[in-house]
């Protein structure tokens, strides 16, 4: 690639060069310039390759294996397994419901799946929580796990991080995982510990106890030994908005080793069965949700809940009842606006915040926007618009610190050796497209993309090729 900017991942002021590849690698020796030439005109930015270090690309891998909702993006990797519910082992629950009838019993199963069709990006792998307590407890029972039961899930976790995984995830807002006590945490996180590996959580609360659950997050790093990462930080009701501050200062006091990340959007999305039953549904509620993916009744997507229940003239607690009571109404996704853009700031400013899409990959329905526009809307939102931090600062929260903390070797930063992960973007005009009501776009600046030393992304085209590869964690 000729007269590129380079970003190298590091924070590193821009350097104008050349970059060049080698069998999948990136060379400092002179290549043959009757390879491929890519021009960067001395205008575009070429950056490692974007790590989204959230995702629930789990099934997508070999449900949707060009990736294109990430690869258009600039990601080059993806972390899975995230919020306690991983592809394996399988029978899992969310994630895994979709890839109808596989069932593997662990990581190097999934592995001989995913890589039977290959896919477009590359992955790596954490073992969910949620998923592991299914197999060994099952899905209703609220209540602690019988010593066997917890040396089963340990199990699990032991076998996952042999077989390649970078650590355990929670998701402890989510059932089952929400009925395990702190001791049941700690006692499976050290299990990853002592491979080396991450505890990453989807907190207990995110709300108005937000500070109780990083303090349990970094309680159950301190007795288990092991660093913490916490996902998608956000302070959610605007009772709370503002302590993303808080949390970010309790953080920094522990002293302990915690990175987080955080997606660029004022409202969440998730199982809708999760957040509200008939019951406790509430007119609040529903004025400030939308349906993502409704498979029962997919004339809702796109739509406010208050609007379709008054539409359909029921209340909101008898569409509630309607839509998860329909046969597949179970899979219904929701959207919540329960953020502020302030709080956003904050995450942004933080120096070990990464940038995790939290996407779901359900492509049927209007997901939220995340999926296609989370890494570009950094740049055009808060490098450009409100400029908060500098371009090679984000690009160093999307490469090199993500790279580090889930030990994807040779990967995250331009360098002589490195894996050929990279991006070329236009700085001035990479934007994102993906609106509330039209979220399946892909954005706009984004000109290569090359995995593993070959072009997948070509001038708004995907070339259809699949070099990604599952990643096995380096310590
Ligand atoms: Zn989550």
């Amino acid at each position: 690639m000729r007269n590129a900017l380079i970003a190298d991942g590091t924070g590193a002021p821009l350097t104008a060069g050349d970059v060049a590849i080698a069998n999948g690698h990136i060379t400092d020796a002179a290549v043959g310039r009757d390879t491929v030439n890519l021009d960067a005109d001395g205008e575009l930015v070429c950056a490692p390759g974007f790590i989204d270090v959230h995702t629930h690309d789990d099934a997508a891998l070999i449900r949707y294996p060009g990736m294109e909702f990430k690869i258009a993006q600039g990601c080059t990797s993806v972390v899975i397994g995230n919020c306690g519910f991983s592809g394996f082992p399988a029978p899992g629950i969310q994630d895994t419901e979709s890839i109808a009838g596989a069932t593997w019993p662990d990581l190097d199963g999934y592995r001989a799946a995913v890589e039977q069709g290959g896919f477009a990006c590359n992955a790596m792998p954490l073992i969910g929580h949620n998923t592991i307590r299914v197999v060994a407890v099952g899905f209703e029972d609220q209540r602690a796990p019988t010593a066997a039961e917890l040396a089963t899930m340990r199990d699990h976790v032991h076998r996952a991080m042999e077989q390649g995984a970078a650590g355990f995830s929670t998701g402890l807002i989510y059932r089952p995982g929400k009925w395990a006590a702190l001791g049941e945490l700690i006692a499976l996180a050290e299990a990853a510990a002592e491979h080396g590996g991450v505890y990453a959580t989807h907190m207990r609360d995110e709300g108005a106890r937000l500070l109780d659950a990083v303090t349990e997050a970094l309680t159950v790093g301190r007795e288990a030994g092991c660093p913490v990462h916490i996902s998608h930080h956000k302070a959610s009701g605007e009772p709370n908005w503002g302590k993303v501050a808080d949390s970010l200062d309790l953080i920094d006091a522990a002293g302990q080793d915690v990175t987080l990340d955080f997606y660029p959007y004022v409202a969440s999305s998730g199982p809708m069965a999760e957040y509200v039953t008939p019951e406790t549904v509430t007119q609040d509620w529903a004025d400030r949700n939308q349906f993502a993916s409704c498979p029962p009744f997919p004339r809702y997507q796109g739509r406010n809940v208050a609007e379709v229940a008054a539409a359909e003239g029921i209340t909101v607690s008898g569409l509630v009842s309607k839509v998860l009571g329909a046969p597949g109404g179970q899979a219904t996704i929701s959207i919540g606006f329960t953020m502020s853009e302030a709080d956003l700031i904050t995450n942004v400013r933080h120096a070990r915040m990464m940038i995790g899409s939290d996407g779901i990959p359900e492509l049927d329905g209007l997901p939220h926007p995340r999926l296609f526009g989370t890494f570009p809307r950094i740049f055009a939102e808060y490098v450009r618009g409100e400029a908060v931090i500098s371009l090679e600062e984000a690009v160093r929260r999307m490469t090199s610190l993500a790279a580090d903390r889930f030990g994807l070797a040779g990967r995250g930063r331009v360098a002589d050796g490195a894996h050929a992960d990279l991006v070329v973007f236009d700085p001035a005009a990479i934007r994102d497209t993906a609106t509330f009501q039209d979220p399946k776009r892909e954005p706009e600046g984004v000109r290569w993309v090359i995995v593993n030393g070959r072009l997948v992304y070509d001038r708004g085209q995907h070339t259809g090729d699949r070099p990604g590869a599952l990643l096995r964690y380096a310590r």
